[in-house]
């Protein structure tokens, strides 16, 4: 099934041919048409899924048939969970709005930088602004925008933004819009809180599943390996080295050991570069895009830095240290094995926690097999 066949406009099929997307993924051949028809959607989608483009295409279509924003108004709203995010779906709507015949104005607003700048922008009004919700409630209490007239609300990841503890700040955002929008919610899983978000916001959704990446997705490789916790880094590089992987994203438990771990890497020859919410924005953005430009070979997370972000071409993630939950290790592998690539995404299980990382297969309904490597086997 071509784009054409889903009812996109001429300009924006344009702007896919020079995105060079072969063909619909499952979700946007599902999503596109319901969003073109105002309806509201139930979507279960994870990073990696093509699921921005799902809903910014038909999105900026239906803006098309829309007077322009008033000043301090806002469009379309997008709550997203992390700073990362918001810039991330903010290019995504700018590359294809450049392609409309009419200039749409698009914003993205987060913590982490001056506020000023963000409140002169929304002076006139916006047709699409991408938030987190904490900065979106201060502009909100700065008198910086109004939600009055709002038609589209979407929450993009809305586990993670369930997860990070912004209930509170969304229910006061949604309290501000207007009854009568169309609602498009996005997430990877559907953990109860999610689910009683998603019944009390959508209105006859039409509902779509497109399959989590686990190891029924033969795209990503899921391996765990047992080694003592002391020898991880030895281990990790060997890795690097032996399969080489030109970029691996390697998942810690705390920001003081993404700096620990990427300072071992380097003193052992390794490009590595540490991502955690102890960095400024500006240092966070740099060592994000030195990642993406394969200026650093390796970069070092903790799950909150690294939500959401979109790395094309990333053919290994590593669990350095386990995630606490399912939903992190369904996200975390997620971000390898992208838009048809191969990818592998390996867990390091020292003995300690074997049983936590059992309670993450049998949620997840499989079994990865553990392996032991030659000259790394764990001592009992
Ligand atoms: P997302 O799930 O929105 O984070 O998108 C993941 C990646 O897939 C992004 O780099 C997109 O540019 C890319 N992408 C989106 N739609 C398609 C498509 N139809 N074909 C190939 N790649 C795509």
């Amino acid at each position: 099934m071509p784009f054409s066949s889903l009812g996109i406009s001429p300009e924006l099929l344009r702007a896919i041919g020079d995105s060079n997307y072969p063909a619909p993924t499952p979700i946007q051949k599902e999503a596109i048409p319901a969003i073109l028809n105002g309806k509201d959607v139930w979507a279960c989608a994870q990073t990696g899924s093509g699921k921005t483009a799902a809903f910014a295409l038909p999105l900026l279509q239906n803006l098309a048939n829309v007077d322009r924003a008033r000043p301090l108004c806002v469009r379309t709203l997008i709550l997203v969970p992390t700073r990362e995010l918001a810039a991330q779906v903010g290019e995504s709507f700018r590359f294809f709005a450049e392609y409309l015949r009419q200039p749409v104005k698009v914003i993205a607003v987060f913590g982490g930088v001056s506020i000023n700048p963000q409140m002169m922008a929304l002076r006139g009004g916006a047709d699409v602004v991408v938030a987190t919700p904490g900065r979106l409630l201060d502009l909100l209490d700065h008198n910086a925008l109004r939600l009055a007239d709002a038609r589209t609300l979407v929450l993009d990841e809305a586990d993670r933004l369930l997860d990070l503890g912004f209930a509170d700040e969304l229910a006061s955002i949604i309290s501000r819009l207007p009854q009568r929008r169309q609602n498009l919610l996005f997430s990877a899983t559907f953990p109860p809180t999610v689910r009683a978000l998603g019944e009390q916001l959508l209105h006859d959704p039409v509902r779509i599943e497109v399959p989590a990446a686990t190891a029924t997705d033969p795209a990503i490789v899921q391996r765990s390996i047992r080694i003592d916790t002391a020898r991880r880094t030895q281990l990790l590089r060997h890795l690097i080295n032996k399969h080489g992987w030109t970029r691996t994203l390697v998942f810690v438990a705390t920001r003081h050991s993404t700096a620990h771990v990427a300072e071992k890497l380097r003193r052992a020859g390794i490009s590595a570069a540490a991502l955690s919410g102890d960095l400024s924005q500006g240092a966070r953005t740099k060592a994000l895009a030195d990642f993406k430009a394969a200026r650093v070979k390796v970069l070092v997370a903790t799950d909150v830095a690294a939500r959401g972000i979109d790395i094309a071409h990333l053919p290994a993630v590593v669990n350095y240290d386990l995630p606490r939950s399912t939903t992190d290790y369904v996200h975390r592998i997620g971000r390898t094995g992208r838009a048809g690539e191969s990818g592998v995404a390996v867990s390091f299980v020292p003995t300690v926690v074997e049983e936590h990382f059992r309670l993450i297969e049998k949620r997840q309904r499989l079994r990865v097999p553990r392996e032991i490597i030659a000259g790394f086997e764990p001592s009992s």
